[in-house]
């Protein structure tokens, strides 16, 4: 048997191959044109003004608290199914990470829950858009903004996804409920730039801020009232920038750029074929005893989804199997699996550094304890996927 599958990797063809050939043959590896153009054609793509591509989501997720202006003394609220970066950006900047639950079907944040948690200094709502199913954001954004607050939505599950509000299409990253968006590029995510992220939002003083501080908080224009007798500022020459505020090197490079739009330009492809493997995984699983297929529930419409992962629910008790033991019998049979997530705050640094505990968000606990993810991406063949619910229907049923 061939090498057991992962649940995500990257798709790499000879177009991707060739443009990031030609860059590193070029006089720029980074600071150069690819940046801008790719930053053009992937706010064109998700229908926002501005986009800042950046090393990482984590970076992004980072600027954005800064372009923000939020920090100590202020509290975010967000899902505690996602990855640690969601919540480690407000703890990078001195803000509190507080959790609010996840509804049962999508599994992303549920909008009475997070009416229930709010408390008074609570700045931004962080959403997420858990394996590629957009989160209920005009619901959400209507809490936030009654209270004064943003709304950040982390799609980094959920590049090229769209939902349906009030008769109207709107994009993740394209749609006037959230402020800022971010995306990963991370090779596991839809499309990869090695690493890499990126920040959306139609905010042009978000936009400049955050694109400042990328590159050291440094500007480089033509300043006024130069001239004067300070070492700085007696001549202003082509060398002269200036540090306006304290910023962090969070560049994408222009070899990545170029691999990021020849992506791009498959993304349509990927997403289809993303879809196609998820019809085949709920025709073949829905009807297995002890196993959920993924829900949708409102605004997310099924072929709108640009499903980053294929989680199912596991009922291990009743199939008198531990998740331990499925994964191992499902890696006997060539299937790699994964769990998406452990609740953060659960997590022994988010206990000590801010009490949280066991019991906090019941329903983010309870679907830890069912969920596995199971082979999800572009490049698997139909006999990969015919292998994947083979073994599946072998684990479940041999007890
Ligand atoms: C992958 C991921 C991130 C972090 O992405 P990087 O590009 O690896 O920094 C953030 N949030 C979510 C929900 C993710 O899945």
């Amino acid at each position: 048997m061939s090498a057991s599958l992962p649940y995500g990797r990257q798709s790499i063809a000879a177009d991707d191959l060739a443009a990031v050939l030609e860059v590193l043959q070029s006089a720029f590896l980074t600071n150069g044109p690819k940046i801008e153009e790719f930053e053009h054609q992937f706010a064109a793509r998700v229908g926002a003004k501005h986009a800042i591509a950046v090393n990482s989501a984590t970076s992004a997720l980072h600027l954005a608290m800064r372009s923000a202006g939020i920090g100590v003394g202020d509290r975010i609220l967000t899902s505690p199914n996602t990855f640690l970066a969601t919540a480690n950006c407000a703890a990078y900047v001195g803000a509190r990470p507080d959790f609010s639950d996840i509804d049962p079907v999508s599994h992303n944040l549920d909008p009475e829950a997070l009416q229930k948690t709010w408390t008074s200094n609570v700045r931004a709502v962080i959403a997420v858009d858990y394996a590629g199913q957009p989160c209920d954001l005009p619901a959400i954004a209507g809490i936030a903004r009654e209270k004064g607050a943003l709304v950040i939505d982390d799609a980094s599950h959920a590049v090229g996804s769209a939902f349906m509000h009030e008769g109207g299409r709107w994009s993740l990253g394209g749609n006037p409920w959230a402020d800022m968006t971010i995306f990963s590029f991370h090779p596991v995510k839809t499309m990869t730039t090695g690493e890499g992220g990126m920040l959306v939002t139609d905010n042009l003083k978000w936009a400049t801020l955050a694109r400042k501080l990328r590159s050291h908080g440094v500007e480089r224009r033509v300043f006024e009232g130069l001239g004067s007798s300070d070492p700085m500022l007696s001549e202003q020459g082509p060398w002269y920038y200036e540090m306006q505020a304290l910023g962090y090197n969070f560049r994408l490079t222009d070899l990545q750029c170029a691999l990021g739009i020849s992506q791009l330009r498959r993304l349509d492809d990927f997403i289809a074929r993303r879809r196609e493997i998820v019809g085949a995984y709920n025709t073949a699983l829905a009807e297995l005893e002890g196993l959920q297929i993924p829900g949708i529930r409102k605004p997310a419409v099924e072929n709108e989804i640009s499903w980053h992962l294929y989680t199912v629910e596991i009922d291990y008790k009743r199939i008198g199997k531990t998740r331990t033991r499925v994964m191992a019998e499902l890696g006997d049979r060539g299937v790699g699996s994964q769990v998406h997530y452990i609740p953060i705050y659960l997590q022994p640094w988010y206990r000590r550094q801010f009490g949280y505990q066991p019991g906090k968000c019941p329903t983010a606990e309870s679907y830890y304890r069912r969920t596995l993810s199971l082979p999800l991406f572009p490049a698997m063949t139909s006999a990969d996927v015919e292998r994947v619910i083979e073994a599946v229907q072998a684990v479940m049923k041999e007890v």
